[in-house]
């Protein structure tokens, strides 16, 4: 698969995403849903015979979980660069609101 568009590199009719496919990024739900749209439009660009505009950055999300009732995520691209979702909240320190969207 080619690692940003989703794509098979010789039959660009396939398409994948999740534990199931073979991009090299970490496998969880937080991927699923940032290769989704990639998907939905190198689909939707596959269909039309156009090149892929849409790129998947390889970010996966994990929870660690630093106390009973605090967690912080780690979000991170392909080169393992950090990669923040959240525009008002500093994920990457250990927080109680972060603790209940994982609960
Ligand atoms: C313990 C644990 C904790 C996790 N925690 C997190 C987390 O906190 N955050 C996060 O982002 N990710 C987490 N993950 C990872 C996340 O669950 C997976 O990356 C995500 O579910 C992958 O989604 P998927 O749709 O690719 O595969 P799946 O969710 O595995 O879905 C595949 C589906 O296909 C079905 N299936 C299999 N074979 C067949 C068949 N032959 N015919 C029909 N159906 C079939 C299965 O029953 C399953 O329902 C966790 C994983 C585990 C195991």
């Amino acid at each position: 698969m080619d690692s940003t568009t989703v794509q098979h590199v010789r039959h660009p009719e396939i398409l994948a995403l999740g534990d199931a496919g073979s991009t090299p990024n970490s496998k969880t739900g937080a991927a699923v849903r940032n290769q989704a749209p990639v998907l939905v439009k190198s689909l939707l660009v596959a269909i039309n015979g156009a090149v892929p505009a849409a790129r998947y950055s390889g970010y996966s999300s994990c929870p660690l979980t630093t106390a009973r009732a605090k967690m912080l995520l780690a979000e991170f691209d392909y080169p393992l660069r950090p990669a923040p979702s959240h525009p008002f909240i500093d994920s990457t320190k250990e927080r109680g609101d972060m603790w209940l969207l994982k609960r």
